[in-house]
């Protein structure tokens, strides 16, 4: 599994960039436009991530923005349905609206809320198939 982290806060990056670690490649980002570069860069090379782990508030470009750049990026690139990236928004548990609306836009593929919890983190992994 090629995981990209894409947060801000240096402990939620450590923490996620740790458990994942344990199932494959993990690279970080740290805002929606450094992450966007890095997501380019691995459709251009034909090595695409297949998990993101996207956090919503971010300065220079937030989660939101970053994840319709995302869905516009595939659909550029024909990548459609079952192909497109995974993608776990992450959020604090009060910004619950945020979360609701990539859901409803039917962006996002699960989220979670600060503090991270790692049996939740594991059980999106599996429940998106990406581990066993
Ligand atoms: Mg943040």
């Amino acid at each position: 599994m090629k995981t990209l982290i894409v947060e801000d806060d240096f402990l939620a990056r450590s923490l996620l960039s740790t458990l994942l670690s344990e199932y494959g490649v993990c690279h970080v980002a740290v805002n929606g436009r450094e992450a966007l570069a890095a997501i380019g860069r691995a459709f251009d090379e034909e090595d695409p991530y297949d998990l993101i782990c996207l956090d919503i508030m971010m300065p220079v470009m937030d989660g939101q923005e970053a994840l319709l750049e995302l869905r516009k990026m595939e659909a550029q690139r024909g990548i459609r349905g079952l192909d497109t990236t995974k993608v776990i928004m992450i959020t604090g548990i009060d910004d619950s609206r945020n979360i609701m609306k990539a859901f409803r836009q039917g962006q996002c593929e699960a989220y979670l809320t600060k503090p991270l919890d790692r049996h939740k983190l594991i059980s999106h992994v599996r429940d998106l198939g990406l581990i066993v």
